[in-house]
C-alpha cells in the first residue's frame, strides 16, 4: 500500500511529492520537509492528523 503525499495539497506552494509504503518513515519525511523547506516544525501528530484529513486512511500503517 503506498501513498502519495503532495506539498501543496498542505497549502505550499511547492512541487514536492512523496511516494511510498504507508509508514511512520514516509511521514518522517514529509515532517522533515517541512521543517527544512519551509521552516515549519510540526510533529509526527499532527502531519498524521493533516494526511487523514485529505482523506487518506492511516488504518494500516506500519511502525518503522
Ligand atoms: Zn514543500
Amino acid at each position: 500500500m503506498t501513498l502519495k503525499l503532495r506539498c501543496q495539497d498542505y497549502g505550499f506552494e511547492c512541487n514536492f511529492i512523496l511516494e511510498g509504503p504507508k509508514t511512520i518513515g514516509l511521514l518522517e519525511k514529509l515532517r522533515k520537509h517541512f521543517e527544512e523547506e519551509h521552516g515549519i516544525d510540526y510533529t509526527t501528530e499532527v502531519i498524521t492528523q493533516m494526511i487523514l484529513n485529505r482523506g487518506h486512511s492511516l488504518d494500516s500503517i506500519r511502525k518503522e
